[in-house]
């Protein structure tokens, strides 16, 4: 669920819980984009079916696919997502207050808000499709 305060979603603060996400990553070796790498960016693996390399910031929720072995994951985050609060963090998450995390906490959630609006917006318009397309069949008397 889109709930910042979720425990699943609470958890990818540290990195041991992002780096379990990236099983069956495609880039293990001799490249930038680790796995090390990605979950120490701020990154969970978020794969489906047609691309296996999504991978998906736990924070800002920036979504990010297409990677070369080039790529430096901590660079790509920034660059794509200048405005989340993780990966400008100075401090280790273990090293923040509690008035800190908070903060952070209710930064995520504008993150998470932005995102259910998005996702409510499309589905509202796919709605609103079906919908105009019934409406003007019973305009035009098809009913
Ligand atoms: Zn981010």
């Amino acid at each position: 669920t889109m709930n910042p305060y979720n425990d699943q979603h609470l958890k990818m603060y540290f990195y041991e819980n992002r780096l379990k996400t990236f099983e069956g990553w495609p880039f293990e070796e001799d490249c930038l984009c680790t796995p090390e790498n990605m979950a120490k960016a701020g990154f969970v693996h978020t794969p489906s079916e047609n691309s296996p390399d999504t991978a998906m910031c736990f924070f800002c929720l920036k979504e990010l696919e297409g990677w070369e072995p080039d790529d430096e994951p901590k660079k790509e985050h920034k660059s794509h997502s200048p405005s989340c609060h993780f990966i400008a963090l100075k401090k280790k998450v273990e090293e923040l207050s509690v008035e800190e995390f908070v903060k952070l906490q209710m930064e995520r959630q504008k993150f998470f808000i932005n995102k259910s609006n998005k996702d409510a917006v499309t589905k509202f318009r796919e709605a609103g499709k079906l919908r105009r397309a019934d409406i003007s069949k019973t305009a035009m008397g098809e009913e």
